[in-house]
C-alpha cells in the first residue's frame, strides 16, 4: 500500500482537475497548430511523460502515431555536448514527419536538448516540444518548449507520472515532495 500521503507530500501544487482543464487547453492549442496536416507523430519519454501523453493524446484531433522512447540520465556533472544514450528507439522512421516530443518536466534542459539534436539527424519534417511543467529558473541550456501546461518554482514535485525512487507515479496530482522524505 502507498504510505500516507501527508508523510509524502508537503503541499498538492496541481490538483486533478487543475491538470485536465490545462492538458485540454494545451490539446486545442496543439489541434491549432497542425489544422493543416494530417499525421503527427507523438514521442513520450519514458516513464515520466506517460500519464501526461495520455491524457493528451485523448484530446488530439489528428491521426497521431504514439511512441516511446528511454534515455539515460546523466547527472548534469558528466554531461558533454555528445550524444544521449538511447536504451528503447523509436519503432518508427520519422522522416518528413511532424514530431511532438512530450516531457513530464524540463529541469536543466539537457535530457531534451540531446534527445532532439538525436532526433533531428532523421531529417523530420518538423520537431515541436510540449512539456507539462517547466522549472525555468534551473535551466542550464538554451532549450524552449513550443508549449507548457504549468511554469514551476525550483521544488521537486511527484506524482501524475513523475518519481522519486520509482515510486509516486500513481498519485493523481503534482505534489511537492517533502524534504524529510529525500534527506532522510
Ligand atoms: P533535465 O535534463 O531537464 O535536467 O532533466 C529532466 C528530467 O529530470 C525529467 O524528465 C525528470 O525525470 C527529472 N526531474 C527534474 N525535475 C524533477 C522533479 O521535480 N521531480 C521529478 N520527479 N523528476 C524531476
Ligand atoms: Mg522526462
Ligand atoms: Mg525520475
Amino acid at each position: 500500500m502507498i504510505s500516507d500521503t501527508n508523510e509524502i507530500i508537503e503541499k498538492v501544487l496541481i490538483d486533478e482537475d487543475s491538470l485536465n482543464v490545462r492538458i485540454k487547453k494545451l490539446a486545442s492549442q496543439i489541434n491549432d497548430h497542425y489544422k493543416d496536416e494530417d499525421t503527427l507523430i507523438m514521442v513520450a519519454i519514458l516513464k515520466g511523460s506517460v500519464m501526461f501523453m495520455a491524457e493528451l493524446a485523448k484530446h488530439i484531433k489528428l491521426d497521431i502515431n504514439l511512441e516511446f522512447m528511454a534515455v539515460s540520465s546523466y547527472d548534469s556533472g558528466t554531461i558533454s555536448s555528445g550524444n544521449v544514450k538511447i536504451l528503447k528507439d523509436l519503432d518508427t522512421d520519422i522522416k518528413d514527419k511532424n514530431v511532438l516530443l512530450v516531457e513530464d518536466i524540463i529541469d536543466t534542459g539537457h535530457t531534451l536538448l540531446k534527445l532532439r539534436n538525436n532526433l533531428e539527424k532523421r531529417d523530420p519534417k518538423d520537431i515541436k516540444i510540449v512539456t507539462l511543467l517547466d522549472k525555468p529558473e534551473r535551466r542550464e541550456v538554451d532549450i524552449k518548449p513550443d508549449w507548457y501546461g504549468f511554469k514551476i518554482p525550483n521544488e521537486f514535485v511527484v506524482g501524475f507520472g513523475l518519481d522519486y525512487d520509482q515510486k509516486y507515479r500513481n498519485l493523481p496530482y503534482i505534489g511537492i515532495l517533502k524534504r524529510s522524505v529525500y534527506e532522510g
